[in-house]
């Protein structure tokens, strides 16, 4: 890691339990092939705190994540994000509550493929209407933490699959979200790329009182967390 990277010019105040979830079950599929990818989940997560979630393949992880991140609805049970519960709201007003609270980091990037690596961050400024100087400033920064400012006008079909990956923590990283939800952010990266991109994770989590979930099954990165979570069966513990 080289430079630090600057503060958003509006860091979220910090308050106490910004992501609640209590008693989610999430069945996925119909009856004969139905499946319980998630089993009365319980899951508080404070500012400041990054919470790391493992679990073998198929145990509920990626579902864990849709459902906190309100792109999915749980079938029992209730998300509470920054204080609102999703189900009281509309559609409408759930992704506009979503877009003002929550980062998501997809396991595969989802980045514009007209893009390069410095405009995917740029549109999520501009998007939030917080393209500025600060946010330029930020955006380059980001790049070089997480090893891409020599990247940075290169477009995703330039790029390896690690490289697009690094590109989606940075963007994600560019607004310092209330709520950041990461899904295996280290799966297509080397053992010192993924250690820098975690120790960034867990450093950006801290200065911006940021609630991160990630879900890993890299075990060698779990000692960056706050907490360590295991999914088993959508059963959390
Ligand atoms: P993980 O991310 O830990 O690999 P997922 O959350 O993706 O696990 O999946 C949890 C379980 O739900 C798995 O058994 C998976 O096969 C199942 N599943 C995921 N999506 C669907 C779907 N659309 N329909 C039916 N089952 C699904
Ligand atoms: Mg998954």
């Amino acid at each position: 890691m080289t430079r630090p990277v600057p503060a958003p010019h509006n860091a979220p105040a910090a308050e106490a339990a910004v992501l609640r979830l209590t008693g989610v079950t999430l069945h996925l599929g119909r009856d004969p092939q139905q499946v319980t990818a998630l089993d009365a989940v319980d899951l508080t997560v404070d500012p400041g705190e990054l919470v790391a979630v493992t679990g073998p393949s198929g145990s509920g992880k990626s579902s864990l994540l849709a459902v906190a991140g309100g792109l999915q609805t749980p079938t029992r049970g209730t998300v509470h994000v920054a204080g609102t519960d999703l189900s009281t709201l509309s559609e409408r007003h759930r992704t506009a509550h979503r877009r003002r609270h929550i980062g998501y980091v997809f396991q595969h990037a989802n980045l514009f493929g007209s893009l390069t690596a410095r405009e995917q961050l740029l549109l999520t400024a501009h998007v939030a209407g917080r393209l500025d100087t600060a946010a330029r400033r930020r955006a380059d920064a980001l790049l070089d933490a997480v090893g891409m400012s020599a990247r940075a006008g290169h477009r995703p079909d330039q790029l390896s699959g690690g490289e697009r990956q690094r590109i989606g923590l940075a963007r994600a990283l560019v607004l310092a979200p209330e709520i950041l939800l990461v899904d295996e952010p280290t799966s297509a990266l080397d053992r010192a790329r993924a250690r820098d991109i975690v120790d960034l994770l867990a450093q950006q989590t801290r200065a911006h009182h940021t609630a991160t979930v990630m879900v890993t099954h890299d075990h060698e990165i779990l000692d960056a967390a706050d907490r360590v979570l295991t999914l088993r069966d959508g059963r959390l513990s």
